[in-house]
């Protein structure tokens, strides 16, 4: 699809006392912001949200219950709703100071201190979503340098890295450890018997980025030990909580430097299709 204005050359002219002189066109800030949205890995789905109170571009804000929420107001429905609603809304609150902090701190240098995220809570909830516009924001905002990674996803990248020979850890890990804000989304959801080795592949992450006093932003279904039933459904594994999953030593880690955001509530999904 072409640029009505520069017909995708990318210049257009611009009259200049009398002299055609050549600028780059307006498309080229769409373009330009499109390449980092892909570059820092962010699903294509929440590219078109932001977290602000309104938005001064196309972009929609994120709200509590998402477009579903016109679609389950049936009796049976609306209590456990309101209840996700309320825990979605202060999900989103705490994301956007989160959002501040993280550009007045890691762009603009004010002396803040900024600690990482854990996001706790059931499928379909919106965890995903939120820190997925959160960092959409931080692109927007001009903090290049982030990246969004789906842990399953990264587990077989580095499975099939160590199998063709391509470097491994150095090549698949080592670049993950200098982003200036990382996204680690659905931690526990590797498929995985191996944990031993999901637990390194956490800790190398956690620690290098500690080191150099990076925020690591995490959403997963894992509920902490005694404090929340334990996760249901097709998914579902003998061993069900985070500790589980992570260790005892990694979750102590993983409390330290992400504190913990619960979003409690029902599975929206069903309702969205
Ligand atoms: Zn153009």
């Amino acid at each position: 699809m072409n640029c009505p204005i520069c017909q995708g050359r990318g210049y257009s002219f611009e009259d200049r006392q009398g002299y055609a002189v050549v600028v780059p066109c307006t498309c080229q800030n769409a373009r330009r912001l499109q390449q980092s949205l892909q570059a820092a890995g962010i699903p294509r789905a929440y590219w078109n949200f932001t977290l602000q109170l309104k938005p001064k571009d196309h972009r929609q804000t994120l709200v509590a219950g998402g477009p579903a929420a016109a679609r389950i107001h049936e009796p049976s429905l609306k209590e456990p709703f309101m209840k996700t609603k309320a825990s979605q809304t202060t999900a989103i609150r705490r994301c956007r100071k989160l959002a501040e902090d993280l550009l007045a701190a890691l762009l603009h240098g004010e002396k803040r201190e900024v600690k990482g995220l854990l996001l706790y809570g059931p499928c379909g909830v919106g965890k995903t979503h939120l820190l997925g516009t959160l960092l959409t924001d931080l692109v927007y905002e001009g903090l290049s340098q982030v990246q969004f990674v789906d842990y399953a996803q990264l587990l077989r990248r580095l499975r099939f890295s160590y199998q063709s020979g391509g470097g491994g850890e150095q090549a698949v890990l080592e670049p993950l450890a200098g982003y200036k804000v990382l996204v680690l989304d659905d931690l526990g959801g590797e498929t995985t018997e191996n944990l031993a080795w999901v637990q390194d592949v956490l800790g190398f992450i956690l620690t290098e980025r500690q080191n150099r006093d990076l925020p690591t932003l995490i959403t997963t279904n894992y509920p902490d030990e005694g404090q929340l039933p334990p996760v249901r459904g097709e998914n579902a594994r003998p061993n069900t909580y985070l500790v589980d999953r992570i260790g005892q030593r990694l979750r102590s880690r993983l409390y330290e430097l992400c504190p913990l955001e619960v979003m409690s509530g029902l599975d929206l999904r069903p309702f969205l299709s």
